[in-house]
């Protein structure tokens, strides 16, 4: 069986499982050891210095991470992996690691609130150039390439309004002046959306989200061709963002059901889409299987499904909100997403609270929008629980 051409589920329970465990463990051990001892003065030097496989020091590689690196690796099609602490650290790292004083990114205003600092506030104080533009505007955006810049990079479908990005006309606008193509695939997770099979160099997630899939562990990843990895990991090396092997057992546990809880929230999503698009109380839903939505085309071009994010508006402001989250008995409200429990939040108070009402309606985010994570439980519960707390509006 190669396990590179295996399908997701497979990939998913069985990446990084192949080989025998310690003891013939059937679950990837949690190595919590920092570091790996070596009678063989000269194998020590060998693997020391990355001729020979196996492990020196827990900050540079570990054998549990090494599992989750693996799943992931695989499913995101990459020639390598690298684990990271958090999301940030992984988007942080592979930043500041591929770029340095005079260069130029081009990007769009949508990207997550974390990656947004760094681009406003922390890559200009070390003299890298930033342009932001207007998400889904992809004209704006090729112009902006063209006159030259070493990254581009990507988010889609983007927090809260879930817009789309046309990723082959990207790819293909920053490869004509040779600029690396970074993607955040944490939306759509690698089961919907393979940005490297579309030619991306790396890809980045957010493993707190779907990969992990249930709210107990924090991880970031980054994945693509080795010779950026490479790049990449020699940065991580001193910055010392690494993944702790107990989080790395986690991430992996949670990963061996990626495929499952994904198409199941991708036909739940579509489902409570569907429901609150016919909803008087509702104003506007936000979801890109819903071909009203304004990147339905390229998200059924790109994306094998459509992810159990979404967003939704209510008629009558956020006083509204106000007393309609409350109500709701089967989601968290509380940052975050991609669980197996449902989760809701006003991004007014979540991901955008830092902005202004007006800072917020530039970006097309209504003060009424409930951004919602759908999670596994039964579809007809969810409608059931979010029609009781209409009516109570
Ligand atoms: C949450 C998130 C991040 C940051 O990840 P952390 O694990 O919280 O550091 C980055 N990008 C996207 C799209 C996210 O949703």
């Amino acid at each position: 069986m190669d396990i590179q051409k295996s399908k997701n589920g497979t990939a998913s329970v069985w990446a990084g499982e192949l080989e025998e465990f310690y003891e013939r463990a059937t679950t990837p051990p949690i190595v919590n050891s920092v570091t790996f001892g070596y009678r063989d003065l000269e194998e020590w030097h060998e693997v020391a210095l990355g001729n020979k496989e196996g492990h020196i020091y827990s900050r540079n590689t570990n054998p549990t991470v090494q599992v989750f690196e693996e799943k992931v690796r695989i499913l995101e099609h990459a020639e390598s992996a690298i684990a990271f602490s958090t999301g940030m650290a992984a988007i942080s790292n592979t930043l500041f690691s591929l770029l340095a004083p005079g260069d130029r990114v081009v990007s769009i205003k949508d990207t997550y609130g974390g990656t947004s600092r760094l681009f406003i506030e922390f890559l200009p104080a070390i003299n890298v150039s930033v342009t932001l533009c207007e998400t889904g505007h992809h004209e704006e955006m090729e112009e902006e390439i063209a006159k030259g810049c070493k990254l581009v990079y990507l988010e889609t479908p983007t927090n809260p309004t879930l817009k789309v990005l046309d990723l082959k006309r990207l790819i293909k606008a920053a490869k004509a002046v040779k600029a690396i193509v970074v993607v955040d695939n944490t939306f759509a997770t690698p089961i919907n959306q393979n940005p490297i099979l579309l030619g991306a160099d790396v890809v980045v997630h957010s493993a707190t989200k779907f990969l992990g899939g249930h709210s107990d562990v924090m991880g970031g990843v980054a994945c693509g061709n080795t010779e950026l990895i490479k790049r990449i990991f020699q940065y991580r090396e001193i910055t010392g963002a690494s993944l702790h092997a107990m989080s790395a057992y986690l991430l992996a546990r949670g990963m061996k059901t990626l495929e499952l809880r994904i198409l199941r929230q991708n036909q739940s999503a579509m489902k409570v889409a569907q429901f609150l698009s016919s909803h008087p109380k509702v104003e506007e839903v936000f979801y890109p299987g819903l071909p009203t939505h304004k990147g339905h085309d390229f998200a059924k071009e790109q994306m094998s499904g459509f992810g159990g994010m979404m967003s939704f508006s209510l008629k009558g402001g956020y006083d509204k909100v106000k007393k309609f989250l409350p109500q709701l008995k089967l989601v968290h409200l509380a940052a975050s997403l991609g669980s197996v429990s449902s989760l809701a939040g006003p991004p007014r108070t979540t991901s955008h609270v830092e902005l202004t009402e007006a800072q917020r309606a530039e970006l097309g985010i209504p003060e009424s929008l409930i951004r919602y994570s759908v999670g596994i439980e039964n579809v007809e519960d969810l409608i059931e629980d979010l029609t009781q707390a209409f009516n109570t509006i």
